[in-house]
């Protein structure tokens, strides 16, 4: 989704897999499309323009015939979220069972690193966070796919995935290759 944000570091990474990626900012551009990826970036802006674009109603539609696997990062995280107990106003697709808080780790530490067990991965993940959100609440038939100390960082509902960090700034293909696959299902 290429409204804003990193979205052409998600688009390189799939490219980089040998995955056709297009842009999408309008309805149409979600035709024949498998999976749909919302950068990180800033929520209100792409919540925003979402609703005005008329993409979110479109990707709801999609999402509920089941025909599209929808993974949101850190902003799209939020996007996808049922609950934002904060700004429970903010547009948003609203589809995944889960409860956020915005910029929850603090002025601080509003980034940092740190090595993942995710699971379907052997091996740990290096994953960024930027001003991520926290998920505090994980409703009912939302799987954990990672954790970070004992804080939930990604998780899944059918063909639809949160995290809340940025898989596209490492070098690491693995789970936009997990996502792909996901997509394809
Ligand atoms: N803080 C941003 C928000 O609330 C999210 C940050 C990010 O996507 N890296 O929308």
């Amino acid at each position: 989704m290429a409204i804003q944000g990193d979205f052409r570091e998600h688009k390189q990474m799939l490219e980089s897999l040998g995955v056709e990626a297009l842009e999408v900012r309008l309805p149409k551009d979600l035709e024949n499309l498998k999976g749909l990826i919302v950068p990180g970036g800033e929520s209100t802006t792409i919540g925003m323009l979402a609703r005005e674009y008329g993409l979110e109603r479109a990707v709801r539609e999609r999402v509920e015939e089941g025909s599209l696997a929808v993974w949101g990062t850190c902003a799209g995280a939020i996007w996808l979220a049922k609950e934002i107990p904060e700004y429970p106003d903010q547009p948003r697709l609203g589809v995944l069972n889960i409860a956020v808080q915005r910029n929850a780790y603090g002025r601080q530490v509003e980034s940092f690193e740190e090595d993942l067990q995710i699971l379907g991965l052997d091996q740990p993940f290096h994953a960024f966070f930027i001003r991520a959100p926290r998920i505090l609440h994980v409703g009912e038939g939302v799987k954990t796919l990672a954790r970070y100390k004992e804080e939930v960082v990604f998780v899944q509902s059918g063909k639809l995935w949160a995290s809340t960090f940025h898989p596209e700034l490492s070098q690491d293909t693995r789970v936009h290759e997990l996502f792909v696959a996901l997509a394809n299902e």
